[in-house]
């Protein structure tokens, strides 16, 4: 479809949606598509039927949004990010294309229901956890709100390693997400690019002079492009999610293959395949391997290569790409683009390098996900040199230019250089990928308030003085039609119930129902749709895991990667300690609790394994115990993922965000859990600190040590040994778990976990354990008062709107991208 020949949907076959029309399409899928008749299709055949209806009313609308922005010369906007965490698609596009009723009722005429078809979707896993997952709520919000974007990324053959629990243990099993293929994508072979590594740089002089660099690599792979619809809400506008598969140049080798080296000759195929195989699975720690490098370099070449050609193919001039396409870098896992545009521009494109450098960064945008130390990616010189030469000339060269900028205008000194380099020479020589991607954009940004402030102080300090008017922050979100609309129909219907439909086209006005805190009826309702969707997780506990627990407790729940600074430690010593005192005093007045747990740890990751390991050692002796009986249980659901998520979040009471206030960049689970009525105990950290400006000190839980007081206990090699003696109920606890009473069949494994807490406490467990303690105290006390309880609930659903994703994408489009509604083609 071309640009002069709109198409107008008003002249197609009007698709119909009537449960009629609807049913007559599932009826000619599975007929024509699949093979089968409506009496003996299985339930994948019937998922199979209803995903290729829906996309087809997807399609008509993604071909007009293509159109609409063609026409219109919008600038675009390409959204980086080596992980898409997009979870299941088919209800999401369902809802924003309002076909539930439909649907619902066309599949019922044949005896199946849509729920059940919607489980059978795989998890599409394409990330590890709250990064790759904001970049799917960002998808949607800009579908939602009419920012064309493209996201571009990696298709991974296998994504994040599906989770079981065996004896107490994490076990990392293969996820094969497509091996019944899938009907969301499509194949574009004509969106197909040349991705080079190694080799070596020659320079081709013209008269006499240096004239321009030739890269020559020693190996070639193919990037062939997969392409996912994003529907927005109401399906006013499709974007285009496009995933890098890698193939080989030459599948198979036919000299070999002639010759009879019939495995010799598939070598090439499965070397070149092997870069999108995996999704590497550490959060919050970088990858050193060479394949990574290779990952971040294949899907960030073949995204520029494919910007460009599309850039020339609408606007002619490469020189005005800046001004129609925006470039967003989601961490710095893309950051080699900015040494790749580069190249692009100057070596095949043929621009000069001072034009070239202006155009590149204006275009690009870069967002920082995180301060820890362990997971800022830097490449040993030595193999960034092999993989990709002439890209690590272009940043010697882009080195020095800054170098010398700072040198010669504003007076920097040694040290200060020496922070702001792209070469960290204290190291055994390494590229530094955060300066690269700072130094390439026009703006760099935080993703909380508190986060973005200490970017300034800590890792960017010296770049922040360079250039002062670079960092600036964009507070995170969660799409509210996932997080809200799909996960939790009920409190939607209650909701529009009591103000209207608005509040689903403008989330802002679900502030709407925050008078109706104080209105007793109104409170109860919201109690009583809390009430369904706990019972709903005490099914699926009971099924999986063959645990009873009573929805008449707290559900008191910390889901989210594990990882040490996110401290599920410190909540799992809480357990203990309650439990410890439950059995001593019995006859006092203790709220009933079921603790639940989920996350998956970086399988290289040994503390983090050991703390799953407890926390299901824990789980194991509590809940067999008949002293604590309905009092404390305590609950580990494997494999932690979207679908879980979307579970999980509508049945919480209380959100557990207690990370080592300065860690966590901004949490996203925090949004998720608070939108669904769910009250938070925290630290002031990341989000948190935004959260309860808006929620209200009284309707949120904040404890411990604030992230300047954590920073200065850091300083005074604080350890916990002195509060551990001071405080017997913390004591006890540590003992219990030191002891081996959770793991008689190894009583020492718990040793190491333990001991670090008294000669270290580096995450300042053992300094925040008291105020948690009695933050979870005052808890229990207001949960024997229901109403009150449910009135802050009633509270934080309605003061949650801010933390809209439409929130966020539409201030990354005014102030970084500057495109979307609003901005001038
Ligand atoms: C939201 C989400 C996350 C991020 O959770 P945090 O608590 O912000 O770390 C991780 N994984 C999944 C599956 C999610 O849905």
């Amino acid at each position: 479809m071309s640009a002069t020949t709109p198409l107008d949907t008003s002249k197609l076959d009007p698709r119909k949606t009537d449960p009629d029309a609807v049913a007559r399409q599932i009826i000619g899928k599975l007929t024509y598509q699949i093979g089968k008749r409506p009496d003996e299709a299985r339930k994948y055949d019937w998922l199979r039927a209803t995903t290729l209806v829906v996309r087809d009313h997807v399609m008509d609308r993604w071909f007009a949004s293509g159109d609409r922005i063609a026409e219109s010369g919008a600038k675009e906007v390409c959204y980086l990010s080596m992980e898409f965490l997009i979870g299941r698609l088919l209800r999401d596009a369902i809802n924003n294309l309002g076909l539930s009723k439909p649907v619902t009722e066309a599949l019922a005429r044949y005896g199946v229901q849509l729920d059940m078809v919607e489980l059978l979707e795989p998890d599409a896993a394409l990330g590890n956890g709250g990064l790759g997952r904001l970049a799917a709520c960002f998808m949607e919000s800009m579908a939602s709100t009419g920012v064309p974007g493209y996201g571009y990324g990696i298709r991974y053959v296998h994504g994040f390693f599906r989770q079981e629990i065996s004896e107490g243990a994490q076990v990392e099993l293969p996820e094969s997400w497509l091996v019944h293929g899938n009907p969301w994508e499509f194949e574009r072979r004509d969106a197909t690019y040349e991705i080079g590594f190694g080799g070596h740089v020659t320079t081709v002089h013209e008269s006499g002079k240096p004239a321009r660099q030739v890269w020559r690599p020693a190996e070639r792979v193919l990037a062939v492009a997969y392409d996912t619809p994003m529907v927005g809400w109401r399906g006013a506008q499709v974007n285009t999610l496009r995933l890098w598969s890698a193939q080989a140049v030459d599948p198979i080798l036919l000299d070999a293959f002639n010759e009879g080296d019939h495995i010799g000759a598939l070598v090439e195929s499965n070397k070149a395949e092997s870069i999108t195989r995996v999704l590497y699975p550490a959060d919050s720690h970088q990858a050193g391997q060479e394949l990574r490098l290779r990952q971040e370099y294949f899907f960030s070449s073949a995204s520029l290569q494919d910007i460009i050609k599309r850039h020339i193919a609408r606007h002619g001039d490469l020189k005005t790409l800046h001004e129609k396409v925006a470039i967003q870098l989601n961490d710095t896992h893309p950051a080699v683009s900015v040494a790749e545009l580069m190249r692009l521009l100057v070596d095949i494109h043929g621009i000069a390098w001072a034009e070239a450098w202006q155009i590149t960064s204006k275009t690009f945008g870069y967002t920082n996900h995180t301060l820890l130390p362990e997971a800022l990616e830097h490449w040993p010189i030595h193999l960034f040199e092999r993989l990709l030469p002439r890209q690590m000339q272009i940043i010697y060269t882009i080195n020095a230019e800054i170098i010398r900028h700072a040198a010669q205008e504003k007076g920097f000194n040694d040290a200060q250089i020496a922070a702001i380099s792209l070469i960290d020479e204290g190291n055994g020589r390494r590229v530094r990928m955060g300066q690269l991607a700072f130094v390439g954009s026009h703006a760099v940004n935080g993703v909380s308030a508190l986060h973005t402030e200490l970017m300034k102080e800590t890792v960017f300090h010296n770049l922040h003085e360079l250039y002062p008017d670079r960092i600036q922050n964009k507070t995170n979100g969660v799409t509210p039609r996932r997080w809200l609309m799909e996960c939790n129909p009920e409190l939607t219907g209650l909701v529009t119930e009591a103000i209207g439909p608005a509040f689903l086209d403008d989330i802002e006005k679900i502030s709407e129902i925050d008078p109706l805190a104080d209105d007793a009826a109104f409170v109860e309702k919201f109690a009583a749709v809390k009430r369904k969707k706990k019972e709903a997780l005490a099914a699926l506990i009971s099924e999986r895991l063959a645990i009873q627990v009573d929805p008449n407790a707290i559900f008191d729940i910390q889901v989210k990667r594990i990882h040490e600074y996110k401290r599920q430690l410190l909540n799992i010593i809480e357990a203990v300690a309650l439990y410890d005192q439950i059995r001593s005093h019995p006859e006092k007045n203790w709220a009933p609790r079921v603790k639940i747990f989920a996350g998956k740890a970086a399988p290289s990751y040994a503390q983090a394994r050991e703390i799953i390991n407890l926390a299901n050692d824990v789980a194991r002796l509590v809940n067999s115990d008949p002293v604590v009986r309905d009092l404390l249980k305590v609950v580990f659901i494997p494999n932690y993922n979207v679908s879980a998520a979307e579970i999980i979040m509508p049945a919480a009471d209380l959100s557990e965000q207690i990370s080592t206030a300065g860690l966590e960049a901004s949490g996203t689970g925090n949004m998720k859990f608070a939108l669904n009525g769910a009250l938070t105990i925290g630290t002031l950290d990341g989000a948190n600190v935004e959260m309860k400006d808006h929620i209200g000190d009284e309707n949120i839980f904040i404890f411990g040590l604030t992230a300047p007081e954590v920073a200065q206990r850091r300083r005074e090699a604080h350890s916990g040994r002195s509060i551990i003696e001071a405080n017997p109920i913390l004591r006890e606890a540590l003992h219990a778990i030191s002891s081996g009473l959770f793991c008689p069949e190894a009583p020492s494994r718990y040793h190491g976990l333990i001991s670090n807490l008294y000669n270290n406490d580096w995450w300042m467990i053992c300094a925040d354990f008291e105020a948690y303690w009695n933050k979870q105290r005052e808890l229990d006390q207001l949960f024997a008062k229901p109403r009150e309880w449910h009135s802050k609930a009633v509270h934080n659903t309605a003061r949650m709107a801010w933390f809209s994703s439409d929130r966020s994408i539409r201030e990354y489009a005014k102030d970084i991208w500057q495109a979307g509604p609003g901005a001038v083609a």
